[in-house]
């Protein structure tokens, strides 16, 4: 035993003896051995340079002001709340910011405005949206407003001096300047069988354009002195700095007429140019149809919302390429296609939901609403999403379920900011877990989200590249595409099936590295792996991006 002993000491010191000996004077460290996992060589990725552009191509964040975050103890979001959580929408990786309409209104959702110049005091003040505005702009983040111009409240002081001039009119009497100019600034019917659409006004005889809901009444857009004040409205918003608007309900400016609605679309978008030729403006045209969208950008507005691609149309492609194991993958293929043709020379506008419809993330399959939440930032354009999804919050309001449904407050999972439930909400549930919870889980939907709009705001060509496709294998659930943007060019490739691998040999295609990885699974079991060959082994809904 004694033996042994001295030999292994023996041993010992002719060893350290050597490495004293061998020891060089600048020692280099050793060069680590590729690690190879089950999925093959991991890829090296970068995870903190951005390339963001500072364009109008931008990642919006759709926000219910009054259940995002409530900073002073009422229990209604307001804008110091939003203040407050910006450096949290900046960390999701959004760049922009849309909100719905602030301004004093009669509802909880205040699309029926009763001073366009004011802020809804549940929301808060003037001088709390000028500190939002600067905030954001510290930020590098655009704000957008919604801007309701189709109609206001009935409430609305401009109501009231319309109903009464255009009563004073109808029975002959003369009017003032001022009654003249609102007679007819908003749509009356004089007859006796009222057009679908128009309401009796209480005690008159005359009807209003309401098609909405009675406290909604439609302006009449052919009034030079509505569009005189429409022009106001931009005007000052323009000037608290805000950085374009969301257009409401702008096939109802001339409901019927599409002709008429661009032709106000196109005065709308000189005003605000003039006043901001870098401002952004987005209407909203809920049209499926390829060849109306179309035809409203052909007014010269930024963008249109990309309804088609949506949960609103039963066959949208960013919810339903993933079906039949993946082998529609196809469908978008020729979604990234349209989607450019539709905007012509404007900017894509793609969305999967909103506070219109009902939220998409699958109460049953996480994996399956994380994969189309990557298909939508893969998009061309500005994308938009509402809050609450990067927390996967469900809700419908179809059928009996109240719109107040999608409208629910987000969870923060802490006591600050809680909002409640807007009156009139049914159902009240969040099936995956607060804010707080999902930024402590790596393989949370927030987390996944972090990453795909990372992946997004590291490679511009992807907001912006030109599509060609480079492979297409529908039977294995392949996509390949290339998009090149001001001469860079990457390459895209999506397992769109929801249990297979898929095996890519993407070099013999000129590209040479892997620059980036979606994965459901962020943890190190199912990653987009290099093989012996140089190929790659791709998870199931998984995205390489390569160069
Ligand atoms: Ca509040």
């Amino acid at each position: 035993m004694k033996r042994i002993r001295r030999i292994l000491t023996f041993c010992t010191m002719v060893l350290l003896a050597l490495c004293v000996g061998c020891k060089p004077d600048n020692p280099t460290p050793p060069t680590p051995e590729p690690q190879k996992g089950p999925y093959g060589y991991h890829i090296e990725e970068d995870l903190t340079t951005t390339n963001i552009i500072e364009d109008n191509y931008r990642n919006y964040y759709e926000i219910y002001v009054g259940s995002f975050y409530d900073s002073d103890g009422d229990s209604i979001g307001d804008l110091k709340g939003v203040t407050k959580k910006l450096d949290y929408i900046k960390d999701l990786g959004f760049n922009g910011i849309w909100l719905m309409p602030i301004n004093e209104a009669g509802s909880y959702h205040k699309y029926d405005v009763i001073d366009y110049y004011a802020i809804d005091s549940e929301y808060g003040t003037m001088a709390d949206f000028e500190e939002l505005i600067a905030e954001c702009h510290k930020r590098g983040i655009k704000l957008i407003i919604d801007l309701v111009i189709n109609h206001s409240s009935n409430y609305n002081e401009m109501f009231t001096r319309s109903v009464l001039a255009h009563e004073k009119d109808l029975v002959g009497f003369s009017l003032t300047a001022e009654e003249e100019k609102y007679k007819d600034f908003y749509s009356f019917y004089d007859g006796t069988n009222p057009p679908s659409g128009y309401s009796k006004v209480p005690g008159k005889d005359f009807y209003y354009e309401c098609n909405f809901s009675g406290n909604m009444p439609e302006f009449n857009c052919d009034s030079p002195a509505v569009r005189a004040e429409f022009q106001n409205i931009i005007n000052f918003y323009l000037d608290k700095g805000v950085d374009g608007f969301r257009l409401d309900a702008v096939k109802y400016y001339y409901l019927g007429n599409n002709a008429k609605c661009v032709e106000l679309l196109s005065e709308i978008n000189k005003w605000v140019k003039t006043r901001n030729p870098q401002a952004y403006v987005v209407g909203e045209c809920w049209e499926l149809s390829d060849k109306i969208i179309s035809q409203y950008y052909s007014s010269g507005i930024d963008s249109f919302f990309n309804f088609e691609a949506s949960v609103s149309n039963p066959y949208g492609y960013l919810l339903n390429s993933i079906n039949q194991e993946g082998r529609f993958c196809y469908k978008y293929y020729d979604g990234l296609l349209s989607n450019i043709e539709i905007a012509g020379s404007g900017i894509p506008a793609p969305f999967i939901n909103n506070h219109d419809t009902p939220r998409f993330t699958s109460r049953g399959d996480v994996n399956r609403s994380k994969f189309q939440f990557a298909l939508l930032q893969m998009m061309n354009g500005s994308t938009f999403t509402y809050y609450g999804d990067e927390v996967g919050m469900v809700g419908t309001n179809t059928g009996t379920n109240p719109d107040q449904n999608v409208r629910i407050p987000i969870l923060w999972g802490l006591e600050e900011g809680k909002c409640t439930a807007p009156g009139g909400t049914t159902i009240e549930e969040y099936p995956y877990g607060s804010v707080a919870e999902q930024l402590a889980d790596q393989n949370s939907i927030l987390n996944y989200y972090k990453k795909v709009l990372l992946v997004r705001n590291q490679n511009p060509e992807i907001a912006r590249g030109q599509v060609t496709l480079v492979e297409m294998d529908k039977e294995n659930a392949k996509l390949f595409v290339k998009k090149t943007y001001n001469g860079s060019e990457i390459g895209l490739i999506f397992n769109f099936n929801a249990i297979n691998d898929l095996n890519v040999n993407y070099q013999q295609f000129g590209f040479t590295k892997v620059v980036g990885q979606i994965v459901i699974d962020s943890s190190d079991e199912k990653y987009i792996g290099i093989q012996d060959d140089g190929s790659l082994l791709l998870p199931p809904y998984s995205i390489a991006i390569v160069k």
